[in-house]
């Protein structure tokens, strides 16, 4: 189906009610896999990180990796879950290449955490409550290049590679309860769904939770009602969609096409579908598989997980505070508006600006710094903010040097320029480049003299009461002393000087 075969989005909205389930896989930063001590570190040589296990050789034995029961228990606690006194692996089997032992360890009807919530802030500022049906462990696959073809799918592949470096690392897949009710803003809530969740998962400090790196990825389930009635359709089941945007688009594209096919008569096919960056499209992917197809049975070879209720309490005392809370306490705190906290979020900034009020900086300077000249040399160089080769310590103190009026902003900047290109700390880089600004009146006197004496026809000018032409002899001083004068003061020497009023 292509784009022009959609309903319109609002035609769409007018005629059926959106059903949604997303499902969300994240790939837990542990250092060893989940059922083997197998490294997990990016980059790694193809296969130099495997071992029996992993490798689903006969014989060999799992052992469950009890950092990563940790890292799900306090995830299903922050999702509000009830956290099982006692459940199991299963085995989910199927035969694919990237899954050499036939099976997937997971957990089925058994999961570590169920039955929570997540509350969502929607752009309206309006809260959300997305209901969750469960948090369940499981391992990843391996990952198949396929060459050869055009699409880089496996279809026309002369050939595939395998590289097992990925096959067990530990996955905790977060269901969602069937969100209804969000009508129109159903791709805006899953949206801020990932969104909200990515920050948690970040928060408790469980992964890294980089959706552009695969660590978190979303399935968009989705399917419509006629208005007016309540019993749910049939679901598409758009897979691996990567980042917040593809949420959102998948989400719309498929009540659109959901609405283009109910309306003309036709039925939705439970399926996978793939989704497509370039136009926001989905195709279909395979059949959906039953449960039953996949003869889950619990996994003989792992003993029972049974986290012990101190345990869990001990965890739960343990929590961060919840993004949300935090931000909202941190744009009251700061005074910004919900759209540039937003933007302040998007960039990576809240715990770079927390850092550097910590150090003692202003959280409007912190934040200055940040989202401007940082934010910049961030954008333009291609990294993240806070890979910036800067420390928010260092930000701090070239805010401390503008304060006490050491620094004015344009050698501010320079100082950074200094810091970035790795001179050393603003002190050091204020002391190398010579950078102070000119408070020493005496010294800034004369420079005023010489500049009223060099351009004495714009003196007349201001004496006859053209107060604006002071602009030309302040540039001509800030240029005199390379920029490190108070330009302010500049101006009020210059005035008095000349005998006129500011
Ligand atoms: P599967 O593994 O087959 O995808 P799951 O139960 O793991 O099944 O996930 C299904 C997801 O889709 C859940 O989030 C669930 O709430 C949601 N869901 C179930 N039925 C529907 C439906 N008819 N329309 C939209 N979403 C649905
Ligand atoms: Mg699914
Ligand atoms: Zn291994």
């Amino acid at each position: 189906m292509t784009v022009t075969d959609l309903v319109p989005y609002e035609d769409a909205l007018a005629a059926y009610d959106p059903v949604m389930g997303l499902e969300v896989h994240v790939e837990l930063g542990t250092k060893t896999k989940m059922f083997c001590g197998c490294a997990t570190t990016l980059g790694a040589e193809p296969n130099a990180q495997t071992c029996p296990t992993c490798l689903g050789l006969p014989g060999s034995l799992p052992v469950v990796n009890a950092t990563g029961v940790e890292s799900a228990i306090k995830i299903g606690l922050a999702l509000n879950c009830t956290i099982a006194d006692w459940c199991r692996f299963a085995r989910k089997n199927y035969f694919y290449p990237d899954m050499p032992k036939n099976f997937q360890t997971s957990q089925y009807d058994e999961p570590i955490a169920f039955d929570g919530y997540l509350d969502v802030q929607l752009e309206d500022g309006e809260v959300f409550r997305v209901h969750i049906e469960r948090a369940h462990m499981e391992e990843d696959t391996g990952k198949s290049t396929h060459i050869g073809g055009a699409t880089g799918r496996i279809h026309g592949a002369r050939h595939s590679l395998l590289d097992y470096n990925r096959a067990g690392i530990p996955l905790i897949e977060i269901v969602t309860k069937p969100i209804v009710g969000a009508g129109e803003r159903a791709p805006e809530v899953a949206k801020a769904y990932v969104a909200e969740l990515r920050e948690l998962i970040k928060a408790l400090g469980v992964s890294e939770a980089r959706m552009e790196m695969g660590q978190m990825r979303c399935d968009v389930n989705l399917s419509l009602m006629p208005k007016g009635t309540e019993e749910f359709g049939t679901r598409s089941e758009t897979k691996n969609v990567n980042s917040l945007r593809s949420v959102e688009r998948a989400a719309r594209f498929e009540i659109q096409r959901h609405a283009a096919v109910l309306s003309s008569g036709g039925k939705i096919v439970q399926e996978t579908r793939h989704f497509h960056e370039d136009d926001g499209s989905t195709t279909p992917g395979r059949i959906k598989e039953e449960a039953e197809d996949y003869r889950y049975f619990p996994e003989p070879d792992l003993v029972p997980v049974a986290p012990s209720r101190e345990w869990v309490e001990e965890l739960r005392a343990g929590l961060p505070e919840l993004p949300r809370v935090r931000r909202n306490r941190l744009r009251e705190e700061w005074g910004v508006s919900e759209l540039d906290m937003q933007a302040i979020l998007n960039a990576g900034a809240v715990d770079l600006i927390v850092a550097t009020t910590d150090a003692g900086a202003d959280a409007a300077s912190a934040r200055k710094w940040w989202m401007g000249e940082l934010a910049r040399r961030a954008n333009e160089d291609g990294v993240e903010l806070g890979a910036l080769p800067i420390t928010p310590e260092q930000v701090a103190r070239v805010a401390a040097l503008v304060a006490d009026g050491s620094l004015n902003d344009k050698l501010a900047r320079q100082v950074i320029e200094g810091v970035l290109a790795g001179e050393g700390d603003p002190d050091t880089v204020v002391e190398k480049r010579g950078l102070k600004v000119v408070s020493d009146e005496g010294a800034l006197g004369t420079a005023v003299d010489e500049a009223i004496a060099a351009n004495a026809a714009i003196a007349d000018k201001i004496r006859g009461g053209k107060v604006a032409a002071a602009g030309a002899l302040v540039g001509a001083v800030m240029k005199a002393t390379r920029g490190q004068a108070d330009a302010a003061r500049v101006r009020e020497l210059i005035l008095e000087k000349l005998g006129v009023e500011g």
